[in-house]
């Protein structure tokens, strides 16, 4: 069946189809009804752009304590032992069971599979399919769940969720669904569900440049927060060095292999900076590099820094990086003769909706899993390959518990009011949902970017407060579109990264504040906000 009905009942409702949906639906399929929103076709999300792999205990030289070590480190004192323990341990199955779903994983002997090393582990533990194991995990899990049977409707935003506390119900706040925005139609449905998932992935495009495609808009962050869940650690943003600055190449990322075959970064007037940042230079860690790219770009006011490869051979460049070479030539950039404009982007984010080690919020019947989640896997900083693992890892948990959790569920259905438009207006200002848009990512970008100071939070603080309130009154008077939908929660996200980087008064992990610019014990917790704490 394409569409939804206007009324619909479901014992899951799964918000998102990336690795961590798919994994939920595919593990509580036999045990109940499953529907699967996505926002836009079933495919499109972080999942199917993941280039590296996925990082489980597979060789022969490695173990479980290392790769739970080298996950600590890079959390740098924040990581939950008891996730970091399950994800670990549970890994190599996980990768057993998409292999027999018939993904096929680069192999170097009939029976061993070919793992790569990433920055920060100390052992060859990333499986892989070329360099496109994203594509293949999702094409993957897709398939199985058109042999389960199992319901996928595209297109399709899901707008605020339904609880008990909304429609005035006794006893605690429970989950009871959500609202749906056919993107098509315009239609709104009401989807009642026994147990609802948030799996809708990141919140790149909360800032100006993103490794993210368009629907990492943070809706699930965003509407856990609006329903009174608790939310953790959105301070902490991976950024990802290398992306390609250029008008019409949307969140396309130069891999980092190019620095480590001796690409040269450069400012505005063609001088390599690195070496006053960092004496490692080009080759310094990802986040050293980030924020001296940033440093550079802030200090001069240029709008991108270079990476230089020209002193490469042609033959080289193009035997060695042929995707990159063929997608810089389309933008008019051939790298064997001149600089790569590129600037430092957001690639991915480590706070969310806070879970226990079984994919509950702190909302009953509400479960979270994947980039959308904050599990307490990765702590302040995340080690590379780790979160395809963390989708995996999670979806089954939380659909192990959510079958249980089913039967306890009262079957009868709530006299759910159908969502009421108001007088919405067609709206007829979509320059002003553009404007704000851009605005928002802006404010972000400047104010909250790579290095933080206090002054800057506060700038931003302010903005994003009026612009919130703005876009409040416009919400309820226009007709919503799936823009406005997403602005609304790209506002509310970004007021939630200010309110997390504004309370800790350290520097740790990817949160950098030069007020702050050593890392303080004091602050060995989670930061934790809740509906009411902010506004
Ligand atoms: C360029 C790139 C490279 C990466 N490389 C790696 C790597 O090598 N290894 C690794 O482990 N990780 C990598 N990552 C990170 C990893 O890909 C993601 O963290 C992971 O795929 C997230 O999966 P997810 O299921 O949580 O979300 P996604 O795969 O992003 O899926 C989100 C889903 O939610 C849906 N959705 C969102 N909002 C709504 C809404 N309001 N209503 C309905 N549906 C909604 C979307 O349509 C989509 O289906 C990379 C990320 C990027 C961007």
């Amino acid at each position: 069946m394409s569409g939804l009905q206007p009324r619909e009942k479901v014992d899951f409702l799964v918000l998102g189809g990336g690795v961590a949906g798919l994994s939920f639906a595919l593990h509580a399929a036999d045990r109940g009804t499953v529907l699967v929103l996505t926002k836009r076709q079933r495919f499109e999300g972080s999942t199917q752009y993941a280039q590296g792999g996925v990082a489980a205990v597979l060789g022969p030289d490695d173990d479980f304590d290392l790769h739970i070590q080298d996950t600590l480190v890079a959390g740098a004192g924040l990581c939950k032992r008891e996730a970091v323990e399950v994800t670990v341990r549970e890994g190599p199955e996980r990768i057993r069971w998409l292999q027999s779903l018939g993904i096929e994983l680069d192999r170097e002997s009939p029976d061993r599979l070919h793992l790569t090393r990433e920055g920060g582990h100390s052992r060859r533990r990333v499986a892989h399919a070329k360099d496109t194991t994203g594509r293949e995990v999702e094409k993957t899990l897709l398939a199985a769940c058109e042999a389960r049977g199992i319901r996928i409707v595209e297109d399709v935003v899901a707008i605020d969720l339904i609880t008990t506390g909304k429609l005035g119900l006794a006893g605690p706040n429970a989950a009871l669904g959500a609202y749906v925005l056919d993107r098509t139609t315009g239609d709104i449905s009401t989807v009642e569900a026994g147990i609802t998932v948030l799996a809708t992935g990141g919140a790149g495009k909360v800032y100006l440049y993103t490794s993210n495609p368009d629907v990492a808009t943070g809706d699930g962050v965003a509407m856990a927060y609006r329903a009174g869940a608790a939310i953790a650690n959105m301070e902490f943003f991976q950024f990802h060095p290398t992306c390609l600055f250029h008008p019409q190449a949307k969140s396309f990322l130069v891999s980092e292999a190019l620095r480590g075959e001796g690409g040269i970064l450069r400012n505005g007037a063609g001088e390599a900076f690195m070496s006053r940042y960092d004496p490692r230079k080009e080759l310094a860690p990802r986040d050293v590099v980030a924020r001296s790219i940033d440093a550079e770009i802030k200090r001069r006011g240029d709008d991108c820094a270079w990476l230089d490869m020209s002193h490469l051979p042609k033959g080289f460049l193009v035997d060695h990086f042929p995707h990159i070479y063929a997608t810089c030539k389309e933008f008019g950039i051939d790298m064997a003769v001149q600089p790569i404009p590129i600037v430092p982007a957001v690639h991915y984010m480590c706070g969310g909706v806070l879970t226990d080690l079984m994919g509950r919020t702190s909302i009953p019947r509400l479960f979270a899993a994947g980039e959308t989640s904050c599990t307490g896997l990765h702590g302040a900083n995340r080690l590379a390959s780790n979160s395809l693992l963390e989708g995996l890892v999670f979806g089954r948990r939380a659909a192990l518990r959510a079958v249980e959790e089913l039967p306890a569920i009262p079957g009868g259905s709530h006299a759910i009011p159908d969502w009421n438009p108001g007088d919405a207006l067609d709206p007829e200002e979509g320059v002003v949902v553009a404007h704000n848009w851009d605005e928002v990512r802006r404010v972000m970008w400047n104010y909250v970017g790579i290095v933080r100071t206090e002054k800057r939070l506060e700038r931003a603080r302010a903005r994003i407060r009026l612009l919130r309130s703005e876009i409040r009154d416009y919400y309820w008077q226009y007709k919503l579109t799936p823009d406005l939908v997403e602005l609304r929660n790209v506002a509310d996200v970004a007021m939630l990264v200010v309110e997390c980087a504004h309370r800790r008064k350290e520097s740790r992990g990817l949160h950098y504040l030069l007020d702050y610019p050593k890392t303080d014990d004091r602050w060995l917790k989670d930061t934790v906000v809740s509906r009411g704490d902010v506004e």
